[in-house]
């Protein structure tokens, strides 16, 4: 695989990032750039690329991220106001850390389809 990217950084702790939820295999921070007034990234410890490497047995691994995203959001009471959960894979779907990562975007009427 090639090398690791910003994120492993944050879990690694050397560089600094608003951390809001973590456990044995997922990490949650405030993304830098929000895009909503809650925009969080939920992100396994263990590096996947994108959508496109996840591997077979990888499959409970990354269903656990989106149950941490519906976790986050009842403790943070918005699960019944609703919030969306994105993931972007490569080029055309915006992706621009090769770490795969969850965005979790609440705290507004969101717009829909994104363009
Ligand atoms: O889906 P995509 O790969 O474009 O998302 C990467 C996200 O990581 C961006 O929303 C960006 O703002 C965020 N980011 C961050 N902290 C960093 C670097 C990127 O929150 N240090």
């Amino acid at each position: 695989m090639s090398e690791g990217t910003i994120f492993d950084k944050i879990i690694q702790r050397e560089i600094p990032a608003n951390i809001v939820y973590e456990d044995e295999f997922a990490l949650a921070f405030e993304d830098i750039n929000p895009q909503a007034p809650t925009h969080l990234l939920i992100i396994p410890k263990q590096r996947i690329a994108t959508c496109n490497d996840i591997e077979k047995d990888q499959r409970e691994l990354v269903g656990h991220l989106f149950w941490v995203a519906g976790e986050i959001a009842r403790r943070e009471g918005f699960a019944e106001a609703g919030y969306r959960t994105v993931m972007n894979c490569n080029d055309n779907g915006g992706q621009t850390v090769y770490h795969i990562h969850v965005h979790l975007l609440a705290g507004k009427a969101l717009g829909w389809p994104p363009y």
